[in-house]
């Protein structure tokens, strides 16, 4: 047999969770073909000699929404071995949605997800209504890396109940109105319906996203849509009721929850972090996934394989941005930042004013006003990271002090971490390990000044397997491949098996690691996002041609629109 692509020498970790083994990986025409020792000629060959060969891996929750359109790869998830991305999460899509309209939508994601506005506008050609044309639009686009799309209940609102999305509650044709949205996008290839109750989600203007305003009945109609269809995931941000420590509404929300996957039959899932404010109510998330699994419906949750983190620096956000004196520094060109911070009759006066308040009500990854002890140095990826209190007591200085002065030291080229949830990695590690759990939650694409989690998936291959020994390998490469092509319903993908879609990564189990994140400012009117690249990542191979070789592009685009059951059985 002549080969498109073979694989030579590497060790297979298939996606199983089985042991590895040693074999050549034989591609033709975008399938794995053969796994064996393959001694015929190939277009290419890749010497995987020391290397792990793996199946790509499968990212079920970022918002790479308005960034395809921009960005084919999908930076900065195919640098950390993604093959496949989820997108649509949380109720916000583009679709269904008139290019006159666009608006509306626009304002459901950019504070939401931190996506600038004016990228939105610049990068994206707006050449579709419905759900279906906009499905027509991401197939015809440039793709490195495969997509699949949820449809988001927030687009849907808006695109039914216009202005009135925003505040009323739907009158009973414009839930039928919803529910035929819901039907068409689920034919045309959605892979599920999306929506968002989180206190996170608001608009700039601080009003709740258009799907806050449902009310839980209109949730279970058009969750109904997809039991009625048989087909499609619901996912959805949650309700702000694990935020506060003994809040009465958790049982009441997981009961609705339970109660709606039994109803409708249909997988549900949704995010499930530790928060330092409640601590303990993760567990009755994993509880909830057993409950609803012991009574016949299907539930699971997303884990995160470390805290969430705001990256902080002065070239991005940090928490004095919106003090009195602070805001009118911050807005200036940075090397007149510089220039400020250096003056010794001001620095007093902004270290004073580092205390104030600003009455803000920071949302997502936005910076917080500092709580030092909860504010780390991020001058290495592995760490440990020390805390801004801790150093600033071993330098005797005001903590905003030594911020100032650490930064200045690396030209302002230094990133602090504030986390915002997951802070206490026993508790990440306990929520990874429960069966009903997958690992992902990148947000990629989202909040792209603000997150660097497009690296969750490497942090799990070099710190919980190689520097914790909490995983083996062979299971962590399960977690992020077979397990999450499973649940999103990717048959073909997730595993090193002939007849499988060769999506592969190649990468050095020894060396494999993220690098420290930079900020560029490459976005569609130049506005500013932060990238992070990967080392020890030989080859990303993506339905059978190489993506990136040691993290360079090929310039291939074999990525593919993945479409939702239905679609493909017609
Ligand atoms: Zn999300």
């Amino acid at each position: 047999m002549q080969y498109d692509l073979v694989i030579k020498n590497g060790t297979v970790i298939d996606g199983s969770g089985m042991p590895r083994y040693r074999a050549d990986v034989g591609v033709r025409r975008g399938k794995i073909v053969t796994i064996g020792r393959i001694r015929e000629p190939a277009r290419e060959v890749i010497d995987a000699e020391g290397q792990v060969v793996a199946p790509g891996f499968v990212d079920g929750h970022t918002h790479m929404d308005a960034q395809i359109f921009w960005d084919p790869i999908g930076t900065s998830s195919c640098y950390h071995g993604i093959t496949t991305a989820v997108m649509g999460n949380c109720g916000f899509t583009l679709a269904p949605c008139a290019a006159s309209d666009k608006h509306l939508v626009v304002r459901n994601l950019q504070r939401a997800e931190d996506i600038p506005p004016a990228a939105m506008e610049a990068g994206i050609k707006w050449n579709w209504t419905t759900y279906p044309e906009y499905l027509a639009a991401l197939e015809a686009l440039p793709k490195g890396i495969n997509y699949a799309s949820y449809v988001g209940h927030s687009a849907i609102r808006t695109f039914v109940m216009g202005e009135r999305a925003f505040e009323a509650t739907a009158t009973e044709d414009d839930l039928q109105a919803m529910q035929r949205q819901v039907r068409d996008a689920i034919c045309a290839g959605a892979i599920g319906f999306t929506s968002s109750r989180s206190p996170s989600h608001e608009t700039p203007e601080g009003r709740a996203v258009a799907s806050r305003n449902a009310t839980w009945d209109e949730v279970r109609r058009l969750v109904g849509v997809m039991g009625e269809l048989n087909a499609g995931l619901f996912e959805i941000a949650g309700e702000g009721v694990d935020r506060n420590a003994g809040d009465p509404g958790v049982r009441e929300w997981h009961t609705r929850l339970r109660d709606l996957a039994l109803e409708s039959g249909r997988p549900i899932t949704f995010g499930v972090f530790g928060r330092r404010g409640s601590p303990g109510t993760w567990k009755k998330y994993l509880d909830l996934l057993d409950e609803t699994a012991a009574m016949g419906g299907r539930m699971f949750a997303q884990a995160h394989s470390r805290s969430l983190s705001a990256l902080l620096s002065f070239k991005t956000q940090m928490p004095f941005d919106h003090l009195p004196l602070w805001k009118d520094i911050r807005a200036l060109p940075i090397d007149e930042q510089k220039r400020r911070l250096r003056d010794p009759e001001l620095r007093p006066r902004l270290i004073e004013a580092s205390g104030a308040q600003d009455g803000r009500k920071p949302l997502g990854t936005e910076a917080r006003l500092a709580d030092y002890d909860w504010l780390f140095v991020f001058d290495t990826v592995e760490g440990p990271h020390r805390s801004v209190a801790e150093v600033a007591r071993e330098r005797q200085q005001h903590p905003a002090e030594a911020m100032i002065e650490l930064a200045l030291e690396k030209d302002l080229d230094l990133f602090f971490l504030q986390p915002v949830a997951n802070e206490d990695q026993d508790v990440a590690l306990q929520i990874m390990r429960h069966p009903r759990t997958v690992t992902t939650f990148s947000d990629s694409g989202a909040h792209v000044s603000q997150l660097m989690d497009s690296s969750l998936q490497t942090h799990l291959l070099y710190h919980w397997v190689r520097t914790k020994q909490a995983f083996t390998l062979e299971r962590a490469v399960s977690m992020l491949t077979l397990a999450p092509a499973t649940l999103w319903g990717f048959h073909d993908r997730g595993l090193i098996r002939e007849g499988m879609a060769a999506d592969i990564v190649v990468f050095d189990p020894d060396t494999i690691m993220a690098e420290m994140p930079e900020v560029v400012d490459d976005l569609p009117a130049g506005a500013r996002r932060l990238v992070q690249r990967t080392r020890g990542v030989a080859a990303t191979v993506v339905n059978g041609e190489i993506l990136l070789r040691e993290g360079r592009h090929t310039g291939a685009l074999p990525g593919r629109l993945l479409r939702g059951p239905l679609a493909q059985s017609t």
